[in-house]
């Protein structure tokens, strides 16, 4: 134990090799799915959207998996993050426990998800992709990328929801500012978008919408193009693991390890980087840390959903993997954690849930709030509101052992800042926020629309 309190590591430990937990996993790998057939895919299928390098780390078992050159010279220019403990938070509370937070808001876009979209973009230019396409919610995966494609000189275009392009203008203009090519979805430029506008030419769009035309572009490209998604499959989770690994040498100089591991849970990617090297030392070494994927209660993909096969899109154009979800046919409400607002969740993550190696919990949007601005307040950052979940989860964990007087040691991701929130933290300020939690109906009726897999 160290009377530190921030545990910094030198450029030289940023990690050499990402965690590939396909090598460990408990079970056995589910398969992914042909749309169509519903026969398992082949790397030719996946080839259409993604360059052979990533397909490839799609199925890797190798355990260790290494970091480019190129990718780790990027990562300097914010890795590694700090670690910090949360000391000023835990005398707020009262609390024996102690909490640590790893920061990855330090990043230039503010958030994880550069450490995927560098490699993504590296792996791409060395495949002699020219162009990338992808979708955004409010913008934060598609100003990672950007960010990304303009340090390996890919042209990028994006397809934004249409409302948040209007009402969340800053985050585009970031996009553009790595000029990218940044459309309003739904668009007129694919059949998807226009079959969309045809119906309702005022469609607000959403990320199912986007995924789709950001899909039909690359595939349709003849080979120039290719799609990027920012979380869910297997290689996201895979760069994301840098944390994580960081994360374990952190705690090791603050001299203490943790008993829980906490993440908020959106597609499963700042989760599984934070979380998967921990599960990795449970798993091989016999550490019995409880590991936390938290969600909200308008979007309860791991604690209310099936774990059961079902399309990655809201068209079923994508393929289908075995997944906790809440029906591909699951029509968001307009919470403020964008970020968290998809119907399924990692097939890694979801199997992990499923074992029992991962406990899932949700948490309702006032309660996240509260434990945003009280973290705010004591420890100088302004959490994303995707991010105050985990910090809400750790929260409760540290007033349980005020409760019993264990000296809990408590880890959570600090997944981003939210700089660009703040009209949610407006709105929570003037009792505005909503506690929606989505209903089970709802999950009944989604679920008579699963894909009818044959023998599942
Ligand atoms: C995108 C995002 C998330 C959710 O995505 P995951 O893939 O589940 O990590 C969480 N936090 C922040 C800050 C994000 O930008």
């Amino acid at each position: 134990m160290s009377d530190r309190t921030r545990f910094d590591l030198d450029q030289s430990r940023i990690p050499k090799a990402w965690y590939n937990i396909n090598a460990d996993m408990p079970v056995p790998p589910t398969p992914v799915l042909h749309p169509g057939t519903m026969e398992p895919v082949t790397p030719e299928f996946l080839n259409v959207l993604f360059p052979m390098n990533i397909v490839a780390q799609e199925v890797c078992q190798d355990r260790w998996v290494e970091i480019p050159d190129p990718v780790r010279e990027i990562y300097k220019i914010w890795r590694p993050t700090p670690m910090r403990r949360a000391v000023r938070l835990e005398k707020a509370l009262g609390t024996p426990a102690h909490i640590y937070f790893k920061d990855e808001s330090v990043s230039p876009v503010g958030s994880h998800k550069p450490n995927t979209a560098v490699a993504q973009a590296f792996y791409n230019k060395e495949a002699g992709t020219k162009a990338l396409t992808t979708e955004t919610g409010a913008g934060q995966w598609g100003s990672a990328l950007a960010m990304a494609c303009n340090f390996f000189g890919l042209s990028l275009e994006i397809f934004m929801v249409k409302v948040s392009y209007h009402q969340k203008p800053y985050r585009r203009i970031i996009m553009e500012n790595f000029d990218a090519h940044v459309f309003p979805s739904p668009t007129d430029r694919t059949h998807f978008g226009k079959r969309v506008l045809e119906e309702d030419p005022e469609s607000p769009g959403s990320l199912g919408i986007a995924i789709s035309e950001a899909v039909e572009v690359a595939a349709t490209s003849g080979g120039t193009k290719k799609y990027s998604l920012g979380s869910v499959l297997g290689h996201v989770m895979m760069h994301q693991t840098v944390i994580g690994i960081e994360a374990l040498e952190q705690m090791e100089m603050a001299g203490e390890y943790p008993d829980v591991v906490i993440g908020c849970a959106g597609g499963g990617s700042n989760f599984a980087g934070f979380a998967f090297p921990f599960v990795h030392k449970n798993l091989t070494e016999g550490k019995k840390t409880k590991i936390l994927a938290v969600e909200p209660a308008s979007c309860p993909t791991l604690t209310k959903g099936k774990y059961t096969f079902d399309f990655g899109d809201t068209a079923a154009t994508a393929p289908i993997v075995k997944m906790y979800t809440l029906g591909h046919t699951f029509i968001p409400p307009g919470i403020h954690a964008g970020g968290l607002r998809y119907h399924g969740m990692s097939p890694a993550v979801s199997a992990l849930v499923d074992h029992g190696d991962v406990v899932a919990r949700s948490a309702r949007q006032n309660e996240t709030f509260q434990a945003a601005v009280l973290f705010s307040k004591t420890e100088g950052i302004i959490p994303a509101p995707e991010s105050a979940h985990a910090i809400r989860a750790a929260i409760d964990e540290a007033l349980a052992c005020k409760e019993t007087g264990e000296k809990k040691v408590i880890a959570f991701n600090l997944s981003g800042h939210g700089h660009f929130d703040m009209t949610a933290y407006q709105s929570f300020h003037h009792g505005m926020l909503e506690d929606y939690e989505y209903p089970d109906h709802a999950v009944e009726e989604a679920m008579t629309h699963l894909p009818k897999v044959p023998g599942a």
